[in-house]
């Protein structure tokens, strides 16, 4: 049997940096990442056949617990019968209308693989449909890693942003308009300065890549009527928030509608069940635009690729009213141990939380913005982590993520966090 460190020398000589997505190199933590062989329920096995409580959920998509059996036999079932034929399958249209029955603005639905290419599709769709090049961003969102939302504001209240990542040009940087988040003075002052030449302003629907921070009251709703009065869309990214924080993301918490519902909205995560499978959907007339029937283009070898369908169908499906309580509970329970055992060691902090979704920032005050989350302490959280992580509870590793429980986070598993909580309270006040 190889240690995760063993493993993790081995894959830094083939693969850059050991991983396959940056933030599981554990660069903001440190310390040896584990390497998983299994995941069942609410836990995850390492390499050294160490089971534990994981909180990442694969960050987002195992909403009902790990390995579901009822979706392992819909993915075992579908892989039975061809991995890919680049060609319609039926169950397209069911995942589609599953989707536009419990999201009202989603009229139509086109499955893709990534939530990078969700956002990419939408903001194509936006430009296409406005005839116009700029897009407004929220410091601090992450709507994946094309070139064009890759990028870090500038300074100032709504600047035009600037590379965020070598190898992005400036060009395509500084079509991206960065304002910071919950900020309507920078919305207004943006679109006064910019009004005529934005396509879209893209959000995601509660902040969850900064930690989580909730939206200001109807802020969603505002930016809406705001693109609109300017003849420029919306799009809402519930990449991470669609079918977790409610059966309908968080459009089935604020219910925007009329002059105040996006236009456009992105999935991935919960829709693919764990599958690479993600989705942009919206008004009728915009999702039209695509080819084969419109101008603007949009493709895909694996769309729609029938074991991802058959995972994701499955899994909503299966995630009835039922689970989104028990992922509250789980939520509930979690939240009141981490506040107890933080305020009983004096560390000062806050946790946000949506529907289920929550993180703690080492602050008094729940953060509002990206630059408030990054004033927290946030030295605090690695020995925090350790700590929690030694006793068998895998966080994310790092405390710019959201916590993400599943269905199966019943008594014993809690019991196990619950239990943890006052050791890595301690770790984090002697930080
Ligand atoms: N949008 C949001 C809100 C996300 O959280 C993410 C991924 N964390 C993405 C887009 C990108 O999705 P993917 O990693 O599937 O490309």
């Amino acid at each position: 049997m190889s240690t995760n460190a063993e493993l993790f020398e081995r894959a830094k000589l083939a693969i850059p940096g050991g991983v396959n997505s940056p933030v599981r190199a554990f660069g903001s933590v440190g310390g040896t990442p584990s390497f998983l062989v299994r995941a069942h329920g609410a836990y995850v096995t390492d390499a050294e056949g160490r089971d534990l409580v994981d909180l990442v959920a694969s960050w987002g998509p195992a909403i009902l617990g790990h390995a579901h059996p009822e979706v392992i036999e819909a993915v075992q079932d579908a892989a039975s019968h061809g991995l890919s034929f680049g060609a319609s399958t039926p169950a397209e249209a069911l995942l589609a209308e599953e989707v536009e029955r419990r999201v009202g603005p989603v009229e139509r639905l086109r499955l893709v693989s990534t939530g990078t290419e969700a956002t990419m599709t939408a903001i194509r769709i936006a430009r296409g449909a406005t005839g116009r090049d700029l897009l407004v961003k929220f410091d601090g969102h992450y709507h994946g890693h094309s070139d064009g939302l890759l990028v870090a504001a500038g300074s100032g209240l709504a600047t035009l942003a600037m590379p965020g990542s070598a190898g992005i040009p400036e060009a395509v940087a500084a079509t991206t308009l960065v304002v910071p988040y919950n900020d309507r003075d920078a919305i207004e002052a943006v679109f006064a300065e910019h009004g005529d030449r934005i396509a879209a302003v893209i959000v995601e629907a509660a902040a969850a890549n900064m930690g989580v921070v909730e939206p200001d009251g109807d802020f969603n709703g505002f930016l809406a009527r705001t693109a609109h009065a300017h003849g420029a869309l919306l799009i809402s990214d519930e990449v991470l928030t669609g079918f977790r924080v409610d059966a309908a993301g968080m459009w089935g918490i604020e219910r925007w509608s009329g002059d105040e519902a996006p236009d456009l909205l992105t999935f991935g995560k919960v829709i693919g069940g764990g599958m690479p499978l993600a989705a942009v959907g919206g008004r009728r007339d915009l999702m039209e635009l695509l080819a084969p029937l419109g101008p603007v283009y949009q493709a895909g070898t694996l769309s729609g690729n029938p074991v991802a369908v058959a995972a994701g169908l499955t899994t909503l499906r299966l995630a009835t009213d039922d689970v989104y309580r028990r992922l509250d509970a789980a939520a509930d329970t979690i939240t009141a141990a981490l506040a107890d055992a933080l305020r009983a060691e004096g560390v000062a902090h806050s946790i946000s939380r949506v529907g289920s979704l929550f993180s703690v920032a080492f602050a008094e005050t729940a953060p509002r913005s990206f630059d408030e989350v990054r004033q927290q302490e946030a030295f605090r959280y690695p020995p925090f982590f350790h700590a929690m992580r030694d006793a068998g509870v895998s966080l994310p590793p790092s405390v710019f993520e959201a916590w993400f429980v599943t269905a199966a986070h019943g008594d014993e598993p809690l019991a196990r966090i619950v239990e943890a909580l006052p050791a890595a309270a301690r770790a984090a006040a002697a930080a």
